[in-house]
């Protein structure tokens, strides 16, 4: 079903000179999803983000939100709003006048502007820090200030670029869950930019994965994990082993290979590393053709039956935890 608040992009494409960053794409974006467009760096995140806010021109193809062509107009006409990696906050502005900052530019009187901007302070838990300058905040406390700003304009389509990546690794695990909440009250659309798999996973209903340019695949979160398309989805993702058969290329993911007697296992090989995980234990072995396969698996059925490095071992899956690659 199509809504009225779905943004598309149709052949979007952007050139800087010789460089093409992002190559004729297409997808549409379902209203009320929090996607996560995620690849290496470089793969071209951010110039797709830039080009739907309008920070960036479009060098080719179109940008749709309902139906409306969105991909030239200023940024402040699009029904997007941007919070970018470093939050940009005005230094010598403190947060109320921050979170206003737009209405302000927009000629809306004082009383009203402060009134939309504690409104918004109340969204992201803040109300008590209002009168404070931004260095006299945490990282996270100026990451809810930097998405109150965006949300005071009320876009349709909050964007972020790397959100997370200034933050300790245990506030972006914090950040991450308030900003899911955040997207499923708000109902609003969120697009957030990512290199990391993990945030990608905790996060997104639906992953874009980027390379070279290009989208590699895109579908809800669960369906792109557990049937990758190509060997590039499927690495990047991780938690996933890259198999070359007779048959094919396959992927399989790590907790699904098991120990087995050599000789009676659809690979035989032997073992490279053992890694304690806590939980489970990593199992490396080199088997034929050079290739690296690793199980994971649970601490009781490792040390049920312990193996160490340097011994011969089977490996096997079940069929329907094989799934063939495009090339
Ligand atoms: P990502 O966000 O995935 O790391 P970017 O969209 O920033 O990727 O960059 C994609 C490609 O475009 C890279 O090769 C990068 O060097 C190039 N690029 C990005 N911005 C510019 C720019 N302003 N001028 C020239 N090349 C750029
Ligand atoms: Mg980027």
């Amino acid at each position: 079903m199509r809504s009225d608040l779905d943004l598309e992009l149709v052949s979007l494409t952007k050139r800087y000179g010789d460089t093409t960053a992002v190559d004729a794409i297409n997808h549409l974006f379902h209203a009320g999803t929090y996607a996560c467009l995620l690849g290496p760096s470089g793969c071209g995140k951010s110039s797709t983000l830039r080009m739907l806010a309008g920070h960036e021109t479009v060098s080719d193809g179109n940008v749709l939100l309902g139906g409306r062509d969105i991909g030239r107009l200023p940024p402040a006409k699009r029904g997007t709003a941007m919070m970018f990696q470093s939050y940009a906050l005005f230094p010598h502005l403190n947060v109320t006048e921050n979170v206003g900052f737009s209405l302000k530019m927009k000629g809306t009187d004082p009383d009203k502007r402060r009134k939309a901007a504690m409104e918004m302070l109340e969204l992201v838990d803040m109300t008590h820090l209002a009168d404070r300058l931004p260095d006299q905040l945490s990282g996270g406390q100026q990451q809810r200030v930097a998405l109150a700003r965006a949300l005071i304009t009320r876009p349709q389509v909050l964007l972020l670029d790397e959100p997370l990546s200034a933050l300790d690794p245990f506030l972006r695990v914090r950040m991450r869950s308030e900003l899911r909440k955040l997207q499923k009250e708000l109902g609003i659309s969120f697009i957030h930019v990512t290199h990391g798999q993990d945030e990608a996973l905790a996060l997104a209903d639906e992953i874009v994965v980027m390379n070279n340019a290009v989208i590699e695949q895109a579908g809800p979160t669960r369906d792109v994990f557990d049937r990758p398309a190509t060997a590039f989805v499927a690495q990047f993702l991780g938690s996933h082993n890259v198999i070359s058969l007779a048959e094919g290329k396959v992927a399989v993911r790590s907790d699904e290979l098991r120990l087995a007697t050599p000789g009676a296992a659809k690979l035989e090989g032997r073992i490279i590393t053992v890694e304690y995980q806590g939980t489970h234990v990593a199992l490396t072995a080199k088997v034929a053709g050079d290739q690296e396969v690793t199980a994971l698996l649970t601490d009781k059925d490792f040390f049920g039956a312990p193996k160490d490095v340097g011994e011969a071992v089977g490996l096997d899956w079940d069929g329907t935890a094989a799934h063939p690659l495009r090339a």
